[in-house]
C-alpha cells in the first residue's frame, strides 16, 4: 500500500476474494445471456411500480413519474383518479385543482397542464381510448419514448423499445452495453443486443436493480449477483466508499 493512498480509494481496490470474475475473452452473446439470466433468476416478478388500474391511468402516473419517484407519485394518483377516473373527466378538470393534487410531484405547473392536455388529445383524437403505436402515444403532451414505451410494455404488451430511464441508462453503461448519455441512443444500442422477447421485462428488471443494488452513488456490488459479469470503473465494496 502507498502510504499516502487515500483511505476511500484503498477500500474501492480492495476486492473480496470470493468474487470470480468472468473469463476473458467470453463471448458477448453468452455475456449477454448471462446478464439476462441473472436478472430474470434475481428480479423473477419485476413489474411497473406505478399503480394504475388501466391504460388510461398508466398513461398520466408516467407522465406524472418525469423527475420524481414512483413511490411519489402512487401517492397523489388515488385522489386524482378517483376524481377524474376518464379521459374526458380530467379533460374538464379545473387547472388549479389538478395543480394541487399533484404538487407533491415537483413541476405540478407544467405537468397539470400535460395531463389535461394528453386527456384532451385522447378524446379529441382517439375516442378516450389510449393508442396502441408509439408514433400516436407521442402525439400526447408530456409523452416521449420512455412514457410511450411503459405504456405499450407493461399495459398492452406491446414490445416497442426498452424503457430508458436514469437507472437504465446507468446500468447499461456500468455493464458496458452502451457508451452513450442520450437515452435515444441508449435505447437504440441495447435494442442491437437484448433480443426483442426480452425487451419489457429488461427494463423493468433494470429499473429493479437500480434502485435495489446498483444505486447511483456507492453501488452495492458486494450484493450484486451481476458482479462477475461487470467491469464497471465505479465499483463499491462497503457503504463508505
Ligand atoms: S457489480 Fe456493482 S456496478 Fe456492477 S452492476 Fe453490480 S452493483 Fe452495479
Amino acid at each position: 500500500m502507498v502510504a499516502n493512498q487515500p483511505a476511500k480509494a484503498v477500500r474501492k481496490a480492495a476486492r473480496p476474494a470470493k468474487v470470480v470474475r468472468a473469463k476473458p475473452g467470453r463471448r458477448a452473446s453468452e455475456r449477454i445471456a448471462s446478464i439476462l439470466e441473472t436478472l430474470a433468476k434475481t428480479y423473477p416478478n419485476a413489474v411497473c411500480a406505478l399503480r394504475h388500474r388501466n391504460a388510461f391511468e398508466l398513461t398520466i402516473a408516467t407522465i406524472l413519474s418525469a423527475q420524481t419517484t414512483d413511490v411519489g407519485v402512487n401517492k397523489v394518483t388515488p385522489e386524482l383518479f378517483q376524481m377524474y377516473p376518464t379521459p374526458a373527466k380530467l379533460a374538464a378538470a379545473p387547472l388549479p385543482e389538478l395543480e394541487r393534487i399533484i404538487h407533491a410531484t415537483g413541476f405540478y405547473r407544467a405537468k397539470a397542464k400535460n395531463i389535461q392536455g394528453a386527456a384532451r388529445v385522447l378524446v379529441e383524437k382517439f375516442g378516450g381510448k389510449v393508442p396502441q403505436t408509439i408514433e400516436e402515444l407521442t402525439r400526447l403532451p408530456g409523452v416521449a419514448r420512455k412514457t410511450a414505451n411503459v405504456v405499450l410494455g407493461s399495459w398492452f404488451g406491446i414490445a416497442s423499445g426498452i424503457v430508458v430511464d436514469t437507472h437504465v441508462g446507468r446500468l447499461a453503461r456500468r455493464l458496458e452495453l452502451t457508451q452513450e448519455t442520450d437515452p435515444v441512443k441508449v435505447e437504440k444500442d441495447l435494442e442491437k443486443l437484448i433480443p426483442k422477447d426480452h425487451w419489457i421485462q429488461f427494463s423493468h428488471e433494470l429499473i429493479h436493480h437500480g434502485r435495489q443494488i446498483c444505486v447511483s452513488r456507492k453501488p452495492r456490488c458486494l450484493d450484486c449477483p451481476l458482479e462477475p459479469l461487470c467491469h464497471a470503473a465505479d465499483k463499491t465494496w462497503n457503504s463508505d466508499g
